[in-house]
């Protein structure tokens, strides 16, 4: 059965290319029935940090990218690195180097001038009389003949020479293992079929084969995804905002736009761009994803997120609004309406969760003053007049409905002689604070009485 991994190292946020490296690898696995594994690669104790750890959980689970196994640790599995490292040595695969840093830098410098490719010539796999004792590491030993061929699921067929592969340490001069030596590893002993991972990856691809081939374990598939550019054509990266994915959250974005738009970055379904997850899982096809780099666009993500906004049931937009609420301090629903109908109210016309939130406001909590332009636009001499006729009506209202309170406006209008939007557009600053809102009898109804008549009354002076 299939079996894939995500493999972070905890050394900052979940960012987008490492959550499309796990949406892709959770596809693979979902739709093959297979397994999804979590693993953390924190053997770098400096860089590694438990924050990070948290971020990427927090991300995955925001995502909904859940595992069937893990998170597991390198940090936890040392012996068993230990263990593979000595069964190397024993069997001649891997052998004591004892360099200096002095002899390797000459080497380099030696290997520059003769214009050779820097790589280790071997010394220490023979003659090492005299210099144990001194600092080693450890080295796995490269075959010296014939090529490394594998069938890149995106990339297609490659080939490395072993001649151009040097001797790489599997072990640190403290005996710790080295990234290489803990990916195979514990790939083999997860039984991991299909390697889905970044393409920063793929000079390692023929190394960690050849350990593999030396371990006599089974090789498993490979497939490189091709690097996230920014809009400016560079590598994704900081520079361009890209964060963690919880900033996405933070933004007003929600999970599943987020991954319809990582899953599109690199593959696509005809001209396709809405996929539900279960589509997703139905259509995604590892071994079609482009092999040249995707470059983000923020509009696309914005538009996406609008159409899930649009078209997704109101109370799941209403639940990812719940938090955004919370954050402004806004308890739902004791201070105003059910979020469900400010979803309905308000989603053709924002874009983001943040937009919503702050557009909804003032349906919770009394604003302190009115936005200026709106105010100098619409309050003007005989608005008072306007604003205590709708009060005085308003009053009368026994049932406070929408269709109810709009024919009030209308009438109103009527009387005075105006154009309805002389009229609401007065009101709707009164009472909610801006020029802008859902229609009038929308909005006087979320509003509902108490909070319509109150600010009626404050704005009359
Ligand atoms: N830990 C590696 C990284 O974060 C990934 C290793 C792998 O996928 O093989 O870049």
């Amino acid at each position: 059965t299939i079996k894939t991994r995500f493999a972070p190292s905890p050394t900052g946020y979940l960012h987008l290319g490492g959550a499309r490296t796990a949406l892709f690898s959770w596809l693979h696995a979902k739709q093959n029935n297979g397994t999804f594994v979590l693993r953390i690669e924190d053997t770098d104790l400096e860089r590694s940090t438990q924050e990070s750890v948290d971020a990427i959980l927090e991300g995955m689970q925001w995502l909904g990218l859940d595992y069937d196994e893990g998170p597991y640790y390198q940090t936890k599995r040392f012996d068993r690195y230990g263990e593979i490292i000595q069964q190397l040595l024993d069997q001649g695969d891997a052998y004591y180097c004892y360099c200096s840093r002095e002899e390797l830098d000459g080497l380099r410098e030696q290997q520059m001038v003769n214009k050779e490719k820097p790589r280790y010539n071997g010394k220490c796999r023979e003659n090492t009389e005299g210099r144990e004792g001194m600092n080693r590491v450890i080295r796995f030993r490269n075959p010296d003949e014939g090529d490394v061929v594998f069938d890149d699921l995106v990339k297609g067929k490659i080939t490395v020479a072993n001649k151009e592969l040097d001797d790489l340490i599997i072990a640190r001069t403290d005996g710790s293992p080295t990234y290489n030596l803990t990916v195979v590893v514990d790939d083999m002993d997860m039984g991991i079929t299909h390697v889905i991972r970044g393409d920063d990856h793929v000079n390692n691809t023929p190394r960690q084969i050849n350990i593999l081939k030396a371990l006599s374990a089974d090789l498993p598939y490979y497939a490189h995804l091709p690097m996230i550019l920014g809009d400016d054509g560079a590598r994704l990266s900081k520079r361009h905002g890209a964060v963690g994915v919880m900033q996405y959250r933070d933004d007003g974005f929600l999970p599943e736009a987020l991954l319809n738009y990582l899953v599109r970055l690199g593959w696509s379904y005809g001209d396709q761009e809405i996929f539900t997850r279960e589509q997703m899982i139905k259509l995604f096809d590892i071994s079609k994803v482009n092999v040249s780099a995707s470059a983000f666009n923020t509009e696309k993500l914005i538009w996406l997120n609008h159409q899930y906004i649009m078209n997704s049931e109101p109370e799941l937009i209403a639940r990812h609004l719940e938090w955004h609420m919370q954050q402004r301090g806004i308890d739902v629903p004791s201070q105003g309406p059910a979020l469900i109908d400010i979803v309905k109210a308000q989603r053709e016309r924002c874009k983001t969760l943040v937009e919503m939130a702050n557009a909804s406001i003032y349906f919770y909590q009394d604003f302190s003053e009115y936005d200026e332009k709106a105010a100098k636009k619409n309050f003007k001499q005989g608005t008072d007049k306007i604003l205590q006729d709708l009060l005085d009506a308003f009053m009368a209202v026994t049932e406070w409905q929408g269709d109810i309170l709009h024919d009030i406006v209308l009438q109103i209008a009527e009387k005075l002689e105006l154009k309805l939007g002389k009229i609401a557009q007065p009101l709707r600053v009164a009472v909610c604070g801006t020029g802008m809102s859902p229609s009038i009898d929308v909005t006087l109804s979320l509003l509902g009485r108490d909070k319509t008549l109150r600010r009626l009354e404050n704005a009359i002076n």
